[in-house]
């Protein structure tokens, strides 16, 4: 079944509000699969990134983590989304900085 533009961008308007009022989580998707975005929003700001066709055109940072045994959270995954500019403001913070490795191949 075809999906037209327009109903794309109604249900995109639709997903950010949901997401922006708390209703929804900051990432969500088109189809069951989890494999084509809708829609992706910073945690930290609700800065709307660009999602294009199902794709991420924008640097997100997306962090997802198990807690263990050992926390008060054990049995618990976390995970959120920041845009680039949170994740320097986050980082700049840092007493130690963030390892920084240039990638020696680019896909
Ligand atoms: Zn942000």
């Amino acid at each position: 079944m075809a999906v037209c533009y327009n109903d794309i961008v109604t249900v995109r308007e639709k997903i950010f509000h949901a997401i922006r009022t708390g209703e929804n989580n900051m990432r969500t998707y088109i189809n069951k699969k989890e494999t084509k975005l809708a829609a992706v929003v910073c945690n930290c700001c609700k800065k709307e990134l660009l999602v294009e066709k199902g794709i991420l055109k924008e640097e997100c940072i997306h962090v997802s983590h198990d807690f263990g045994y050992f926390s008060k959270r054990d049995g618990e995954t976390h995970s959120f989304d920041l845009c680039e500019d949170c994740y320097d403001k986050l980082t700049e913070k840092f007493l130690i900085p963030a390892q920084v490795r240039a990638k020696s191949e680019l896909l």
